[in-house]
């Protein structure tokens, strides 16, 4: 069984390789970026950039799948990287948040941890690996 690090660590790993495995188009570096835009006609909406444009059919889409391209997701994988870097040794006495006061060793008392860490798991609770101990408690 994971640790809620090792998690985070795994999804960040396979966010940066997807990412990095698009396909960039002509002239640009990786990478790949992504716009929304419409056909050379004008008639549909696409996701401009892509190796071969994808057909978003609304601007709505277009512009959702844009912002969500491969060189936004390494962009977040980066500043999670770092958030990551600065919690990961949170409940061990010396962490970030250990030295705030609020920081704990959760996982063996039921809880999840740091509540910075549960943040950065929390997209990837779909994951089969996702442990219900790290969902977010309101
Ligand atoms: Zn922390």
């Amino acid at each position: 069984m994971s640790s809620l690090i090792d998690f985070i660590d795994a999804r960040l790993n396979e966010d940066a390789r997807i990412a990095r495995a698009v396909p960039v188009a002509k002239g640009c570096a990786p990478p790949a970026h992504w716009s929304p835009g419409a056909d050379p006609h004008g008639a549909e909406q696409w996701v401009m950039g892509t190796f071969q444009d994808i057909d978003a059919h609304t601007p709505e889409a277009a512009e959702h799948i844009a912002r969500h391209d491969p060189a936004r997701v390494m962009r977040e994988v980066e500043a999670k990287r770092r958030t990551l870097g600065l919690h990961r040794n949170c409940g061990s006495g010396s962490g970030y948040c250990d030295e705030g006061g609020h920081g704990w060793s959760a996982e063996a008392e039921g809880f999840a941890g740091c509540s910075d860490l549960v943040d950065l798991a929390s997209p990837y609770s779909d994951h089969p690996d996702f442990r219900t101990i790290w969902r977010l408690v309101n």
